[in-house]
Formats: structure tokens, C-alpha cells, sequence
């Protein structure tokens, strides 16, 4: 064990989603003292929901969180495949009371507000902790073994450590990996949420249920107490090559690429309103995300495409590593963020390139979609199970990840 600190260290967090906060949890309780520089006028998440598998619960459980984001989370039952052609089931894995057992957590569905605000309320009531929203990162400068961070408004700050949770176009990683724009899927998702009474009652299930292509998919599942279904319709659209982020939406498109699903399903997206659009993105994975006292966390490290649901929880996961790895050597932050990276890149990669395979899966068309569904129609819980162990599994056994 290396001796305790003479003083704390100053960590800069750049980017204050869920990525940043978790960081910034994870990084007082590992002793130092942390400023998140966000570009937004305030800190907070978008109007949709995530879903967050059982592995996520150990790290909030970490963070100190999990009870509080679990008050305002959906237990689903279910997570269900249906044949977006002819409206039959394809598979289903049940998530409930014996999927918490065997995983030693639920898997949950929440608004994102719901997942942010609890990561938020221990930053503003932790005095080691500043959050300065309207500070635009734009670039750092290292000198003497320390990191100056330049924002758009002109100021600067300088600590001994900048961890980057600046997103998918991160800045930060822009000076340390330096590998460009995001590579587009091709790959449009919308999202939006509806209100329960608008919801076909016959498709109001406690459940994450897919409906799969052709060459598109749509997700619902309910959340608020309830009170609101968050609907994502997801599709190919090669000829896309800008990148889209949060645009408002067209319906017209959406729903010409859903003609083929049967009535009731397609009257979900026909009653949706206030449709918002991203062009799908991820980056190859790289073997290297640090440059000394300068490291990458969440979607900045590892973004991915949304199909195994698992970005968020990632970089939950990557929070925890972090604060483990400062924690055991915190007057070495280089070291410190070598390890945490280093004991993540794999995972991460694994998850990144795994998406890309599912959303093929999904999006299975002509003979490949009758392959798809006999091999996921055939599977029965405890295969499920087995297949998903490196995703959910992960920290069950240990004291978090
Ligand atoms: C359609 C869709 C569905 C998804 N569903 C799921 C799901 O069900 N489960 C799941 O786990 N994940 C899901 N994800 C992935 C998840 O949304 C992301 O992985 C996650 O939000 C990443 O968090 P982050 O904090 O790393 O990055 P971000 O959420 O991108 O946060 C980055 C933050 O940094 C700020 N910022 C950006 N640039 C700067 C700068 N230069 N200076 C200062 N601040 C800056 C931004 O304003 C933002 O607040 C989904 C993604 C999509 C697109």
C-alpha cells in the first residue's frame, strides 16, 4: 500500500452526463479534490430512458447511489424479441425474480433525469466536488507535471489530473488518441415518449420488448411509476454520412421505414410526437486512451452503439475502476489511470464490437431473419443466462467492479 498523500490531488473533470458525475463520485472518495467543467447551461440528461442491466446495480451500489436510483426505476419481467414482419415472438428472457437471483440485481428501466440526478445530488452535496456548468473544454496544456484545461468562455484551470467525460466528439480525446470524427453506422435512431393512455393497452407490458426488422427496429418499455412508454425506432439509412445529434425529428421519415410492421405495434410510432433524431455512431476500439495524467472515461474511451444497452453502465463501470486505482496509489494519478484503462479495454472493446453484431441481428432481413429467429426462438432462459454472464455478470462476485 503506498503511503497516504501529503495533500489531495486536484482533478479536472471534463463533461458533467452520467459519465462525468459517476467520475467525480468515484475521484473525492478516492481522496482527491475535483472540478467538472460542462458545456451546458445546466447539468442534466435528456427526456428519454435507458435501461440499465444488473451489472450497473454493483457500481451505483459503489457510488452510493443504486438505492435512490432504484425508488424511481421499472423492474421489468421480460426482455422480448418480436418479428417486426409478422408480429409473432421470437424470444423472450425472463429478468425477474430468479434472473435478480442469479445476477444479484434487477434489471431496470428509468428515465434518464431519474439515473443522472441521484450521481448529480452527491456531487452538489459533496464540498470536495465544483461543478461549473457553462465551461466549454476546447483544450489542456501539460506543464510541469501538471494540466492547464482551457473553456471556451477564456478562463483556465490547472490540476494535477484531467480525466475526459466529454462524450463521443471528446475533446480531450481529440489531443490524446487524435483518431478523428466518429465512424457513422449508418444507422438513424428516434427517440420519444408516450404517454401511458396513448400506449395500445394489448402492448402495455412490463417488459423491454423489441420489435425486429428488417433492416429497422423499435424498443418500448414503460417508466416513470408508469406513467410514460420511452419509444426508440432505429433504422438503416447508409446513405447518412453526417453525423446528428438530438435533431428534431421527421416523422414522415420514421414512419416510411416501418411499413411493413403490423398495425398495432406501428400505431406506437404513429401517436409518438416531439420525435428527436441521432445518427448512430462508435469509434474502433483503441488499446490506448491515456497520456499520462491524462485518461478518457465513458463514451469519450469507448463509445458504442446502443443495442446491448450497455454505454451507460460502461462508463458507471469505468467510474468505479477509476476510483479503486486512484485510491490504491493516489500520488500517482499516470499509474493510477494506466491500470483503470488497462483493466477496462477489453470489456469495453468486447461490448463496442458486440453491438455492432446484435444490431445486425436485429436488423436481419430475407433468410438471415428466418436463421435469427430459429437459433434466439430455440434458446431457453438458463442459455440466455450463460450468453449474457460476461455482460451481467460482471461484479457480481467481487466487491463492485
Ligand atoms: C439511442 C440510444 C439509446 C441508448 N440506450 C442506452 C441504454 O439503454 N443503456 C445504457 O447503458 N446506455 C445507453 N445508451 C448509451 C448512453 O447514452 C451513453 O453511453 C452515455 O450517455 C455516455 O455517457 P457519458 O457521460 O460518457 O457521455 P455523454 O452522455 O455524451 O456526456 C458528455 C457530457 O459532456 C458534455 N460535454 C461535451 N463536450 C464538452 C466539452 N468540450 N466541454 C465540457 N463539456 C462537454 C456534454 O454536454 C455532456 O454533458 C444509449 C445511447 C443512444 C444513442
Amino acid at each position: 500500500m503506498s503511503a497516504a498523500p501529503t495533500a489531495k490531488r486536484t482533478v479536472i473533470v471534463a463533461g458533467g452526463g452520467i459519465g462525468g458525475m459517476a467520475a467525480a463520485i468515484g475521484l473525492s472518495r478516492a481522496g482527491c479534490k475535483v472540478t467538472v467543467l460542462e458545456r451546458a447551461a445546466e447539468f442534466g440528461e435528456i427526456g428519454a430512458g435507458i435501461q440499465l442491466g444488473p451489472n450497473v446495480f454493483h457500481a451505483l451500489k459503489t457510488l452510493g447511489v443504486a438505492e435512490r436510483t432504484l425508488e424511481n426505476a421499472v423492474y421489468i419481467d421480460k426482455l422480448i424479441m418480436m418479428d417486426g414482419m409478422t408480429g409473432d415472438k421470437v424470444a423472450e428472457i425472463p429478468v425477474d425474480a430468479p434472473f435478480r437471483e442469479h445476477f444479484r440485481n434487477p434489471y431496470a428501466v428509468i428515465h434518464r433525469a431519474d439515473l443522472h440526478a441521484p450521481l448529480h445530488a452527491v456531487n452538489v452535496a459533496d464540498p470536495d466536488v465544483t461543478l461549473l456548468p457553462r465551461h466549454e473544454v476546447t483544450g489542456f496544456v501539460k506543464r510541469a507535471g501538471r494540466v492547464e484545461v482551457h473553456t471556451a468562455n477564456g478562463a483556465s484551470f490547472t490540476g494535477d489530473a484531467l480525466v475526459g467525460c466529454d462524450g463521443v466528439r471528446s475533446k480531450v480525446r481529440e489531443a490524446i488518441v487524435g483518431d478523428g470524427d466518429p465512424k457513422v453506422s449508418g444507422h438513424i435512431a428516434y427517440r420519444a415518449v408516450l404517454p401511458i393512455e396513448e400506449m395500445p393497452e394489448d402492448l402495455r407490458w412490463n417488459a423491454a420488448c423489441l420489435w425486429a426488422g428488417p433492416k429497422c427496429h423499435m424498443v418500448h418499455y414503460p417508466l416513470r411509476g408508469w406513467k410514460l412508454f420511452n419509444i426508440v425506432a432505429t433504422f438503416h439509412h447508409p446513405s447518412r454520412t453526417t453525423e446528428g445529434h438530438n435533431e428534431p425529428g421527421d416523422r414522415d421519415e420514421l414512419l416510411s421505414y416501418f411499413v411493413h410492421l403490423p398495425a398495432k405495434p406501428r400505431s406506437i410510432l404513429e401517436k409518438s410526437r416531439n420525435w428527436r433524431r441521432w445518427v448512430l455512431v462508435d469509434r474502433e476500439p483503441v488499446g490506448n486512451w491515456s497520456d499520462g495524467n491524462v485518461t478518457l472515461l465513458g463514451d469519450a474511451a469507448h463509445p458504442t452503439l446502443q443495442y446491448f444497452a450497455q454505454g451507460a453502465c460502461m462508463a458507471i463501470e469505468d467510474a468505479v475502476t477509476l476510483m479503486h486505482e486512484v485510491t490504491a496509489s493516489p500520488d500517482d494519478l499516470g499509474g493510477a489511470f494506466r491500470r483503470y484503462q488497462d483493466r477496462r479495454i477489453t470489456r469495453t472493446a468486447r461490448i463496442v464490437l458486440s453491438s455492432r453484431e446484435l444490431g445486425r441481428l436485429y436488423h436481419a432481413a430475407g433468410v438471415e431473419r428466418l436463421v435469427r429467429n430459429e437459433i434466439l426462438g430455440g434458446k431457453t432462459p438458463a442459455d440466455f443466462y450463460r450468453s449474457l454472464d460476461w455482460i451481467y455478470g460482471y461484479g457480481r462476485d467481487a466487491a463492485g467492479p
